[in-house]
């Protein structure tokens, strides 16, 4: 069959030393997930559906796997209750969703879509964000639909330490022994539009009311066609503060670099400025695939330019 291959994908499901994951099993189960998002995004983009539609898709679906840290799989925070924070960027003309501090909904980053499309805002946080998923019809799951014992454990274990954890934080003090389970997809699309989204649980033990870096344009989500595309995990108060996602895409648009220099300038300058921890996904104008982390590993995956699917630590 004579394809188009001028499309790209990535998606990430969080970044660390993912020393909890020593048993091969895991691991696998891991990589299926991000294979089986990225062969779900390529139909989409194959078809000729947009970047947005893919991206958004793909992070539903590992919003829907529990082994990540967003939406059904979110970590608890200081009061074991799920915040999730979500924001969606389409790089056609900029326009934007977020949603931060929400709990009950399936697909944050559905309802980011939402305040996107049909709101004149760009985030709505906690109880008004509540009160236009309800306006939007978004059906609510109950509870137990997010806490599971997994998740439980790791916050009683955080409260023991003391500490605000990244998730599947297995260590005593070593911040490098840390995975940050944020989810994120960075899409190409045949028209060569660029679309990014990136949901979470935040942190562990975080601060009721505490917003992380995902659903802030411009730090853990950017998109826009005349530069690229970037999904970050990571310690999302790095990554505020660095405004990572648009310093990757100004890279781009004003030194003229492809994805890989500006991804290697951006990583350098988060660990330079603010010791930053985590990783990114960025796929540029040209459809060109890269990631960068600072951190020992991120679980990540791609098709670049409708080529094989390459998934890894
Ligand atoms: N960036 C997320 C946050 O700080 C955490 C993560 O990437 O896992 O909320």
């Amino acid at each position: 069959m004579d394809k188009n291959n001028n499309y790209s994908l990535m998606v990430h499901g969080g970044a660390g030393a993912l020393d909890n994951i020593k048993d091969d099993k895991v691991a696998v189960r891991y990589l299926e997930s991000i294979r089986s998002t990225l062969e779900y995004g390529r139909e989409i983009l194959e078809q000729g559906g947009s970047a947005l539609q893919a991206a958004e898709t793909c992070a539903s679906f590992l919003e829907d796997d529990p082994i990540f840290n967003a939406g059904c799989g979110s970590v608890l925070n200081e009061n074991g209750k799920v915040e999730m924070d979500a924001g969606i960027m389409d790089g056609r003309d900029l326009s934007a969703g977020a949603v931060a501090a929400v709990d009950n909904i399936p697909n944050p980053i559905q309802l980011a879509r939402l305040v996107m499309t049909e709101s004149e805002h760009v985030m709505l946080i906690g109880d008004g964000a509540m009160r236009f998923a309800d306006h939007c019809g978004v059906e609510l799951a109950p509870e137990n639909y997010f806490y599971t014992e997994d998740r439980i454990e790791q916050l009683n274990q955080a409260r023991l330490k003391h500490k605000i954890m990244l998730d599947h934080d297995d260590t005593e003090e070593d911040s490098e022994d840390q995975k940050y389970g944020t989810i994120g997809a960075v899409a190409w699309d045949l028209e060569g539009n660029l679309a990014a989204a990136t949901s979470t649980g935040g942190i562990v033990n975080k601060r009721m009311g505490r917003v992380g870096d995902s659903p802030i344009i411009g730090a853990g989500v950017y998109a826009d066609n005349e530069t690229c595309a970037v999904s970050a995990t990571g310690y999302g108060e790095d990554f505020m503060r660095s405004v990572i996602s648009k310093t990757i895409s100004d890279f781009i648009f004003m030194k003229d670099m492809d994805a890989e220099q500006a991804t290697l300038a951006g990583i350098e300058y988060l660990s330079r400025k603010v010791k930053g921890r985590g990783g990114v996904i960025v796929i540029d104008k040209d459809g060109k695939c890269s990631s960068g982390y600072t951190t020992r590993k991120m679980i990540h995956g791609w098709i670049e330019r409708g080529g094989d699917i390459v998934a890894k630590f």
